[in-house]
């Protein structure tokens, strides 16, 4: 069995000014053929998934490319066109196949296309024409669109939020690919698209109301002919038609069962409607004072509107300047600064440090701060993931350099944008996250797979920006309305 395989992937932010370049790609991870299996094998992705499934039943995959770049604003045309043009390349260089195996994200938006995936696979459908099966993996905060779901023959999305089942869900895209050509099913695809479009702080399925929607897929999963079903929270930050949750049922040739079922669990999402309304912000100020205050550490506040991983850049200077303001001398943050890493890596390592940082990107993540201290370690700012999420995955911040402001407040400063969502982010510059009283982590969610456990409090603060909780303070022009949360009736 000969599948094609790859990954173009990328979560946009519309309201991001940062742009999605090539060097964006290779700056994340852009592997071509075989070194894709060479970087990717082992790791708890989807691809992982791919090449760990096929490898243990024989398959032979044909890897292509795989890239995906840090979430910013849309994807360029060139990178687009030239990633695009890769993959189509090398469905062409394969011969004879037996399907395409891709993971892709779901809520990339390009210059020329809102839906990035609805295009990749018309592109793939066109060149393979509608007898070769194409399945892919998406992402749970995928917009899935009519058009992804009427070209492809299977879409898997994950089912957990942080996502910890990349590589899981990888092995039943193959396992589901395998059986389609083998003829032993034959997928019918139906979505459902309540009008909702929660903040991923409302689409964790640890807690909240996806957990119930999850649950009644699971009990219809177990049901006759129903091969899989997928909910989806879906990405607000992209101002395009189908930004929002969405229901993707799976069944065995039975269109009026996957419409039931992706009905029934719409329904039921409308009706937790106020459910999805973030509950646990926290503003700036009191959660700065509750941190300091606590017996113990760490205690984790979660930037939520700075969020690399949502888009955003990664620089911004609320909590920061918060704490600095309040005395807080026990802390770690990790922020992105190119001129303030110049300037360290100048002074050296002991060297004297004061500039102002951070807040240099735009107008929506706060003024730079003026900070003073020593250079306390210059590194190469690359690491493995230890996980539980994307585990195995190497990382490259970029020259990353320590300045340790007062007693032991250290700022972490890197030339590339990250969400530390895997607490190496701190280690690999000498600083133990767990020995900090007050961690500050630019991240919206995915950060609880790795700091719970080690965290004595979580705080979602509420902090303005790229990625905030507050939808309202957007101005959305492309998404279908009505819409929750930005219209009362729906
Ligand atoms: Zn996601």
């Amino acid at each position: 069995m000969r599948l094609v395989t790859g990954k173009i992937s990328h979560e946009s932010n519309t309201f991001s000014v940062i742009p999605t370049d090539l060097e964006a790609f290779r700056q994340r991870g852009y592997y071509r053929d075989k070194e894709i299996l060479c970087a990717l094998r082992g790791t708890n992705t989807p691809l992982g998934g791919f090449i760990a499934g096929a490898e243990r039943s024989g398959i032979h995959l044909i890897p292509t490319v795989a890239a995906d770049a840090t979430p910013a604003g849309p994807v360029t045309r060139e990178a687009f066109e030239t990633l695009l043009g890769q993959l189509i390349d090398g469905i062409r260089d394969a011969g004879t196949l037996d399907g395409v195996l891709l993971q892709l994200h779901g809520a990339m938006v390009t210059e020329d296309h809102d839906d990035g995936e609805g295009e990749i696979l018309a592109a793939i459908r066109t060149e393979v024409g509608d007898d070769v099966p194409v399945v892919a993996t998406v992402d749970l905060h995928a917009n899935v669109t009519e058009r992804m779901v009427q070209k492809a023959t299977a879409l898997i999305g994950y089912d957990t939020n942080p996502h910890v089942d990349g590589r899981e869900r990888g092995e039943e895209a193959l396992s589901c690919i395998e059986r389609v050509i083998c003829r032993e099913i034959e997928p019918v695809m139906v979505r459902a698209q309540p009008p909702l479009m929660p903040h991923p702080l409302r689409v964790r399925t640890d807690t909240g109301p996806l957990v119930h929607l999850l649950e009644a897929a699971a009990k219809w999963e177990s049901e006759t002919g129903v091969l899989d079903v997928s909910v989806f929270g879906g990405w607000p930050h992209v101002d395009v038609r189908d930004a929002g949750l969405s229901i993707l049922a799976l069944t065995d040739g039975d269109s009026e069962l996957a419409l039931r079922v992706a009905r029934d669990i719409s329904r039921a999402a409308v009706l937790k409607k106020e459910d999805f309304r973030p509950q646990t912000l926290v503003e700036i100020d009191d959660a700065v004072t509750r941190a300091m205050k606590a017996p113990n550490g760490p205690v984790v506040l979660a930037e939520i509107g700075d969020s690399p991983a949502g888009g955003s850049s990664g620089d911004g200077t609320f909590i920061l300047r918060a704490l600095l303001e309040a005395g807080a001398d026990d802390a770690a943050i990790v922020m992105r600064d190119v001129e303030a890493v110049a300037t360290a890596v100048a002074a050296g390592v002991r060297g004297e440090f004061s500039m102002e940082i951070g807040g240099k990107t735009d107008d929506m993540h706060g003024r730079p701060v003026l900070i003073t201290g020593r250079v306390r370690a210059i590194t190469d700012g690359t690491y493995v993931n230890r996980g539980p999420m994307a585990t195995g995955v190497t990382v490259d911040l970029g020259r990353t350099a320590v300045i340790r402001v007062g007693e032991k407040l250290d700022v972490v400063l890197t030339e590339r944008r990250i969400s530390p969502v895997d607490p190496e982010v701190f280690r690999q510059a000498g600083v133990s996250p767990e020995s900090k009283k007050i961690l500050v982590l630019k991240s919206g969610g995915h950060f609880r797979a790795a700091y719970t456990s080690m965290a004595a409090d979580i705080i979602d603060v509420n902090v303005p920006g790229v990625t905030s909780a507050d939808l309202t303070s957007f101005e959305y022009h492309g998404v279908r309305r009505p819409i929750f949360p930005l219209d009362d009736d729906v």
